[in-house]
């Protein structure tokens, strides 16, 4: 694929960040970018119309990941003229929230969504950079199922790392723009 060579040319992977072993993929050396950053944006619509469907039929709420689906969500939403919310670790949003627990390699984190944003009305597609282990990702889903009826169509990374098996945690399909191998 043409886009997935532009970006690895063009992208920034930082060696041992945030920790020893993790080759971490750096979002915003897409975002500085204007002409390669209009190229994902456009690959990821595609991606989106080809494996989930149109936009307002197959899904009808965007939701984005902390911290860098805040990126890519609200630019699709307002292409779609379609809703967006976040999901953001524990303690951060305002009001009412459900929350879902998950662990991690050592101990456990949470992650929050406002109550009373989502209903049996949602049709979620859920926004993110990047797949891993799949932790993130498979509690968002779990926390989405929580919300008054809502439903996860599908999520949607730019990148994904199929040997660290992500995809094996989740419930629904996980799209990747680019894999990582
Ligand atoms: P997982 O829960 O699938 O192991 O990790 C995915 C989450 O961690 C995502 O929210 C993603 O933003 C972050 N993450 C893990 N590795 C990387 C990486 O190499 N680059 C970036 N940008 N984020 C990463």
């Amino acid at each position: 694929q043409q886009i997935s060579k532009e970006v690895m040319a063009q992208t920034k992977f930082f060696k041992d960040f945030p920790k020893k072993g993790i080759n971490f993929m750096d979002l915003f050396s897409i975002t500085t970018k204007p002409a390669l950053f209009r190229k994902v944006i456009d690959a990821l619509k595609t991606l989106i119309e080809v494996e989930v469907g149109r936009p307002g039929e197959a899904f009808n709420y965007l939701v984005g990941l902390e911290a860098r689906g805040f990126v890519l969500g609200p630019i699709l939403a307002m292409e779609y003229g379609l809703p967006f919310t976040a999901i953001r670790k524990k303690g951060k949003l305002p009001g009412d929230t459900i929350v879902e627990e998950y662990k991690l390699e050592y101990g456990s984190d949470a992650c929050e969504i406002q109550k009373e944003v989502l209903d049996q009305s949602s049709r979620v597609l859920i926004l993110d950079d990047l797949l891993a282990t799949g932790g993130t990702l498979c509690a968002a889903m779990n926390l989405i199922q929580k919300c008054d009826g809502a439903q996860v169509v599908a999520s949607v990374v730019v990148f994904d790392i199929p040997a660290l098996k992500g995809r094996d945690k989740l419930t629904k399909a996980c799209h990747a723009l680019i894999s990582l191998d």
